[in-house]
C-alpha cells in the first residue's frame, strides 16, 4: 500500500499538533495499514487528496452532502451570503425561510431551534425532555450513537439489564446513573425499565434508523412499541434523525414509519456541509426553551446565516423524485459492490454482503443485523482488506467497519460506469 511521501510527513506534524494527527477519532485510520490521505478539494462524487489522486467518494463527509460536493446551487448560495456577513449574532431572516420551509414539511414539527451540531442537538433535546417531565432518566439503546454528550456515552453495564456505565473516561459515574441502557428490540426489557423506575423515565431515545453502528434496521413493530408505551407513562419520545432526517426520506424516518416522535434532533444533510443541528417539537415543548420557558440552551454561531442558507439551498433540491433516484443509483452502487466482492480474487471478500436501507449501505459479512450483538466481532479485519484493496482503486469508504457508505445525487450514472472501470482496474 503506497501512501506517498507528502501524506506520510503531513501525517506525521499532523500527530504533533493534534491527538492522534485528526479532529474526529474516526478518521484517524486506526487498524489500517495505511495512513489517513489528507484531501485538498471535491467535486462531485470525486474527491481529490494532496498527490492529486482522485477518489469516489462513498464517505462524503459522513452524510451531509446529499447533493455531492460543491453543488453549483449551494455554491452560488453560499457566494451570495458571504457578501452579506457571515454571523451577526442577532436576529436574522434567513434561519425562518429555513424553519418555514422545514415545518411545512414535517408534521410533527411546530417550531425548531438551531444549534450547531448533531452533539448539540441532542443535547438540547435531553435537558428540554427532563424539562418538560420533571423526570431524570433517559432510555437509550446499545448501538445507538447520540454525539459525544456525556450521558450518552454509556454502554451496557455487566449488572442487571438496565445497568449502565460510561463507555468514555472523563464520563461522572452520577451521570452513568441516569442513562438506561437496553439492547435494540427488547420489548420486555423496556417494559420492565418503566415498571422499576415508575415516573421516573424522562424519555426513550433512539435513531429510529440505527446507522453508526453499521446499518441496524429496525423493524416498525418496535418503534410503535416505543411510542406506545411513552403515551402510556408520559415519557417523551426522542428521534434523533441526525443521520435519518432529509436522507431516507424528506421526514426521515418519522415520515416513513409514519410514528410521531416528541421531540426530533437534525444534523448532517440539514446544513448541507454547514455546521447545523436543530431541535424540532410541537410548540408546548419548544416554549420550555429560554428564554420563554425554564430550559435554558444558547449559542452565539447559533442560526449562522451562512449555514442557514446552505441548509435551506440543499433542502429544497430534495424533492420526491430525488429520492426516487438517489435509492435506484443506490441500487446500481450495491449490485456493482456486491458482484465484485463475490468474485475478487477467488472469493476473498465472498462473505460481505451489502446491506442497504435508501442511500445508505453497510459491507457486513452478514444477512441480518438488527442489534449491536449481532454484529459478528471480528469484521474489522475482513473490512480493512477490503476498504484497501478499494482504496488503492480509488473508492473511499469510510475507514472503519462501523460506519455505513452514503450514496450523493452526484453519484450519477456516469460516476456508476467508473465505479465499474475502477473495479476492474487498479490505479496504485
Ligand atoms: C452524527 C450523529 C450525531 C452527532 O452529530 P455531530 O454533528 O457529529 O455532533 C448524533 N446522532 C446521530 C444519529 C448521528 O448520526
Amino acid at each position: 500500500m503506497s501512501e506517498s511521501k507528502k501524506q506520510t510527513e503531513l501525517f506525521i506534524k499532523s500527530k504533533t499538533l493534534v491527538p492522534g494527527g485528526v479532529h474526529s477519532p474516526v478518521r484517524s485510520f486506526k487498524g489500517l495499514h495505511t495512513t489517513p490521505r489528507f484531501f485538498e478539494r471535491a467535486e462531485g462524487a470525486y474527491i481529490y487528496d494532496v498527490d492529486k489522486t482522485e477518489y469516489i467518494d462513498f464517505c462524503m463527509s459522513f452524510g451531509p452532502l446529499i447533493l455531492g460536493h460543491r453543488n453549483p446551487k449551494v455554491e452560488e448560495a453560499l457566494r451570495s451570503g458571504l457578501t452579506r456577513g457571515w454571523s451577526f449574532g442577532a436576529c436574522e431572516p434567513y434561519s425562518l425561510d429555513l424553519v418555514e420551509f422545514l415545518i411545512s414539511k414535517l408534521p410533527h414539527v411546530e417550531q425548531m431551534r438551531f444549534v450547531n451540531s448533531g452533539t448539540e442537538a441532542v443535547m438540547t433535546a435531553l435537558r428540554l425532555a427532563r424539562g418538560v417531565t420533571e423526570r431524570n432518566k433517559i432510555i437509550k439503546f446499545n448501538g445507538c450513537y447520540h454525539g459525544h454528550v456525556d450521558s450518552m456515552l454509556i454502554k451496557a453495564g455487566s449488572g442487571l439489564a438496565g445497568t449502565a456505565e460510561a463507555s468514555s473516561a472523563g464520563v461522572p459515574e452520577g451521570v452513568a446513573q441516569d442513562t438506561l441502557i437496553l439492547e435494540l428490540g427488547d420489548v420486555e426489557g423496556v417494559k420492565k425499565c418503566f415498571v422499576d423506575h415508575k415516573d421516573q423515565i424522562a424519555a426513550i431515545i433512539i435513531e429510529p434508523l440505527p446507522a453508526n453502528n453499521g446499518l441496524l434496521i429496525q423493524p416498525k413493530e418496535f418503534l410503535s412499541f416505543l411510542r406506545e408505551i411513552c403515551d402510556q407513562t408520559c415519557a417523551l419520545l426522542i428521534f434523533d434523525e441526525v443521520i435519518s432526517g432529509f436522507r431516507v426520506a424528506f421526514g426521515g424516518m418519522a415520515e416513513i414509519t409514519g410514528i410521531k416522535p416528541d421531540i426530533v434532533t437534525y444534523g448532517k444533510i440539514i446544513g448541507g456541509g454547514l455546521p447545523v443541528g436543530a431541535i424540532g417539537a410541537s410548540k408546548f415543548i419548544m416554549e420550555h426553551l429560554a428564554p420563554i420557558g425554564k430550559v435554558y440552551q444558547a449559542g452565539t454561531l447559533s442560526a449562522n446565516p451562512l449555514a442557514m442558507v446552505g441548509g435551506l439551498t440543499t433542502l429544497k433540491e430534495m424533492t420526491p423524485e430525488a429520492y426516487v433516484r438517489l435509492e435506484s443509483q443506490t441500487k446500481k452502487i450495491v449490485a456493482l459492490l456486491s458482484s465484485w466482492m463475490q468474485h475478487f480474487n477467488n472469493g476473498e471478500f465472498a462473505a460481505f454482503k451489502v446491506l442497504h436501507f435508501a442511500s445508505l449501505f453497510w459491507i457486513v459479512p452478514k444477512d441480518e443485523v438488527q442489534k449491536l450483538a449481532d454484529i459478528p466481532t471480528n469484521i474489522t479485519e475482513g473490512f480493512n482488506k477490503l476498504f484497501e484493496e478499494l482504496l488503492n482503486r480509488g473508492v473511499y469508504l469510510a475507514p472503519n467497519a462501523y460506519e455505513v457508505g452514503f450514496v450523493s445525487l452526484a453519484h450519477n450514472d456516469e460516476v456508476i460506469r467508473d465505479l465499474e472501470h475502477r473495479l476492474e482496474h487498479r490505479i496504485q
